[in-house]
């Protein structure tokens, strides 16, 4: 077996597969497209879905590819095992209805054992099977070779996440010897078992089976192969290594983090977790962030937030105690840069991303230290325990870890409930997956539409109309000659000018029609092998197979469509040259009505960085700029330095929108001739739809001039109200606000003079008990402060006199008193607090002869303050 680098086996594999005649895919983006059913691409098949369940049909039905994957239900592994990574790499060959498990078996051995390739020995490997997968037993003992006992039959080894193809899967292990076996217990101690002496390295799944919405399962028109190998775990085999974290793909990082640290990797258990978790870490978040993410509160960028915090975490092991994660970056993207360039392209912006939420962790930290020792005083003074759910709240809400809530407490000599924290985890886990589940498996594969492979030729980017040769009819998934029946059906034609949505750009409506029926498109997609399907209503007559039929796309809509198309290209652009060129695609919406735009940035949008924006944007307008539609081939296009959308795969050649070479796209889009046609731009409104994607919305030409109508009536209507003319109402409304202004400081003093007149009159105010002038009284004031303060102004009027005050603020009382150092023998500021303080349900106290105190009783004041005749009465 010849040592090699990480990047050599990863080479090797799609090298071996190619030879195989696989086509290469390229690593997808770990930010899924077109899908939501997922937070990352965690999987080589994740990307490949579309074929799988027979939406799209592959140039070529054998396929392979190196698929970044991020597995974040890894993450408490993660750092204790030798084999688990948040992010990591799936090497894996796939096949779309061609070969199938005799295939997929005999490449993944050859590969494995042929000297030419990894050359295992093969005696060291075993492989695991579904107990009533005979097939695969057959082929494994038969075929290949494997003695019985090193074939390991597994009820778990079936590949099923609901809807979609599914079916068994059959894994291969190494053994790595007894050395590895630490402290597994021997009931694990198998392939399969949770060990680290007999390592999963590869997973082939079968899909033979649709698993129908009925929960049936039934054989699949096209069975499919997908395999998954760890790049990570085959490296720490072939370089002798115990741990993927001592493969070359991570020794560069620990090197890195040695000399930030101070401290070694390799002395000591706890150390070297903290490196392993930290080396993981910054590549999942170097990558995600390179690939469209941002940390943020909720979905993808919660995960990013919570590595980084879990790293920051794990840096107090190694003494460090400021931000410096990001320092990691060039070694990420020294090791990683040559297969996956964008991490070392966009190395600065990732940096910049890193550090910032680094440092508002260490914030984050102090702030939930405070909350902490909140929780830690209610926790002393109840039953020494911290609940499970304030426990949860500070990690959740605060980001603070548990593990240091518990630590804390533990040094505090209090119990954190454990349980409760779990349970409350476990509810969340809950309302994430619920949110998700919708759609989280495939769908179930067309027959109909997936063997329609005749072209239907796009003649829309010229034209609106089309007389054209109506091919097929398809309703309820049943290919139909003729149909009479009125509602719903599908049709494919020799040719089309219906656009079919793509691209952010919605469909085409539109008439359908001849001499014997009419129909209403409804929308327009494409079918697995690129046709456009319209989807229509049959309004009258009847329709045939064969038949001539005159093509119609609405006009209005359509002109109004491509307008806002090109618009979203010069906004594209706009945002590049006033943000800058971190700013990528996320999304986009054409309409008739308006555009959407969604773009990765970190922050909120100045109203200055909005108007030179769209003063950009409309200033192209005005400029009247060609919009030249070209074909060629896509090394061309790049030279061109078109912009090519992030994630979106591209055929070899390509079609380019070229706005007078201010924007360059590829896109295969319909435009206008020219910008003068967009009219006007504006933009509506602003926002950001969380993980650091920014979203514009904009509305274009009569749509851009009624938003203009709409605030110019308000301005009327301001006006009519103000009586005054339109250009007099921002003057109007100063003269009105200052005037406004005005009288409330005049209220203002008045009621201070009426109340200083009222406290003047001390003897209005005290009442004399046995023989001491008492004052009891509710006043005004701003706060404990201001109360003190009426107090020494009364008490200066009055040095004799045994005074209590309270005022109220926001429902709270604040309350003060105080009693002549001549009395305090007989009677003490503090018990007369006592009594009035409990009669607002608060606390209080201070010196005999003053006292302070407070309550949430607004409603008791009257007791209180009667409380202190009372004790006055019974105390002298
Ligand atoms: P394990 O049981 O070891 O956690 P798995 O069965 O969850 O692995 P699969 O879903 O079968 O993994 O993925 C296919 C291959 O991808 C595995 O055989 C392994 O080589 C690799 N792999 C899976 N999860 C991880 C991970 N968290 N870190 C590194 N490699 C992984
Ligand atoms: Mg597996």
């Amino acid at each position: 077996m010849k040592k090699r680098t990480g990047n050599e086996l990863r080479d090797l594999f799609l090298e071996y597969f190619s030879n195989m005649d696989h086509m290469v895919e390229p690593s997808a983006p770990l930010v899924p497209i077109d899908d939501d059913s997922l937070l990352w691409i965690n999987s080589g098949v994740a990307t490949l879905k579309k074929y799988f369940d027979g939406r799209v049909i592959p140039e070529n039905p054998k396929i392979v590819n190196a698929q970044k994957a991020i597995r974040t239900n890894d993450i408490e592994n993660v750092g204790f095992t030798a084999r688990h990574h948040t992010f990591f790499e799936m090497l894996g060959n796939f096949s779309i209805g061609d070969y199938f498990k005799k295939e997929a078996i005999e490449y993944a051995w050859d590969f494995l054992t042929n000297k030419d390739y990894i050359g295992f020995d093969p005696d060291l490997l075993y492989v695991t099977i579904h107990p009533e997968d005979e097939d695969a037993y057959r082929i494994w003992n038969e075929t290949i070779g494997l003695s019985p006992e090193r074939i390991i039959r597994i009820e778990g080894n079936f590949w099923d996440i609901g809807e979609g193809p599914c079916g068994p899967n059959s894994e291969i292990f190494y053994d790595r010897g007894t050395s590895y076996e630490l402290d597994s217990p021997a009931e694990e101690l198998y392939p399969g078992g949770e060990n680290e002496r007999y390592l999963e390295i590869w997973n082939l799944v079968f899909s033979e089976f649709n698993h129908n919405k009925d929960g049936s399962y039934t054989p699949l028109p096209k069975k499919n192969i997908d395999t998954g190998m760890g790049l990570e775990r085959l490296a720490s085999i072939i370089q002798d290594a115990p741990t993927n974290f001592d493969t070359d793909l991570f020794t560069p990082i620990l090197g890195a983090l040695e000399k930030i640290s101070g401290s070694s990797y390799g002395q000591d258990d706890q150390i070297d977790t903290a490196f392993k978790v930290i080396s993981d870490h910054i590549r999942t978040v170097s990558f995600a962030v390179a690939d469209g993410a941002l940390p943020s509160n909720e979905g993808r960028g919660y995960v990013l937030r919570r590595l980084i915090r879990r790293a920051v975490r794990f840096s107090k092991d190694l003494n460090i105690r400021r931000a410096f994660m990001y320092e990691l970056v060039d070694t990420v993207a020294e090791v990683m840069g040559g297969f996956y360039s964008n991490v070392r392209e966009r190395k600065d912006f990732i940096k910049e991303v890193i550090k910032k939420e680094e440092e508002r962790f260490l914030v984050t930290l102090d702030e939930g230290i405070r909350i902490y020792e909140g929780l830690r005083d209610e926790a002393k003074k109840n039953d020494s325990v911290i609940s499970g759910e304030a426990a949860f709240r500070l990690y959740d809400t605060y980001g603070f870890p548990y593990e240091l809530t518990k630590e804390y407490a533990e040094n505090d000599g209090l119990k954190v409930d454990e349980e409760g924290f779990i349970e409350e985890m476990k509810q969340q886990r809950e309302r994430a997956r619920n949110a998700r589940k919708a759609g989280e498996s495939m769908q179930v594969q067309s027959e109909t539409l997936a063997n329609i492979t005749a072209p239907s030729v796009f003649t829309g980017y010229d034209s609106r109309k089309e007389e054209a040769v109506l091919t097929h009819i398809i309703k309820a998934d049943t290919a139909l000659e003729s149909l009479s029946e009125t509602g719903s059906v599908e049709l494919l034609f020799d040719k089309t000018p219906f656009y079919a949505v793509s691209g952010g750009q919605i469909a085409d409506r539109g008439i359908i029609e001849n001499r014997e029926a009419k129909l209403e498109v409804t929308s327009v997609y494409k079918a697995p092998n690129g046709q456009n399907v319209h989807v229509a209503n049959l309004l009258s007559g009847t329709i045939n197979t064969g038949a001539v039929y005159s093509l119609t796309v609405s006009r209005n809509d359509r002109n109004f469509i491509i307008k806002n198309h090109t618009a979203t290209h010069l906004l594209h652009q706009a945002l590049k040259d006033t943000l800058g060129d971190h700013v990528n695609q996320a999304g986009s919406l054409v309409e008739k009505e308006r555009l959407r735009f969604d773009f990765s940035h970190l922050e909120g949008l100045s109203e200055a960085e909005i108007k030179t924006i769209e003063e950009i944007v409309n200033e192209k307008i005005y400029e009247n700029m060609d919009v030249r539609i070209s074909e060629m081939p896509i090394e061309e296009a790049k030279a061109k330095g078109a912009m090519a959308l992030f994630g979106e795969k591209y055929g070899s050649v390509v079609r380019v929108v070229d706005i007078d070479e201010y924007s360059v796209e590829l896109c295969g889009g319909i435009h206008v001739r020219n910008t003068a046609e967009i009219g006007l731009f504006k933009i509506v409104s602003e926002s950001g739809i969380g993980a650091g994607v920014r979203r514009i919305e904009a509305v274009t030409s009569k749509y851009a001039a009624a938003t203009y109508k709409a605030k110019e009536d308000q301005l009327q209507k301001i006006a009519s109200v103000l009586k005054v003319k339109e250009n007099q109402v921002t003057k109007k409304l100063d003269a009105v606000l200052e005037e406004s202004k005005a009288l409330k400081e005049e209220n203002k003093s008045l009621k201070a003079s009426r109340q200083d007149e009222k406290l003047s009159n001390i003897d209005a105010l005290a009442e004399t008990i046995e023989g001491v002038r008492v004052i009891s009284a509710e006043v005004p004031a701003g706060n404990a402060k201001e109360l003190r303060e009426t107090m020494d102004n009364i008490k200066s009027k009055a040095q004799d006199a045994i005074i209590a005050l309270a005022s109220v603020n926001d429902d709270k009382v604040s309350l003060v008193v105080t009693v002549p150092k001549t009395l305090t023998d007989r009677i003490k500021a503090g018990e007369i607090m006592k009594g009035m303080a409990e009669a607002v349900d608060g606390k209080g106290g201070g010196r005999p002869d003053m006292a302070q105190g407070g309550g949430t009783n607004p409603a008791n004041i009257t007791i209180a303050l009667q409380f202190v005749k009372n004790h006055v009465k019974s105390s002298l």
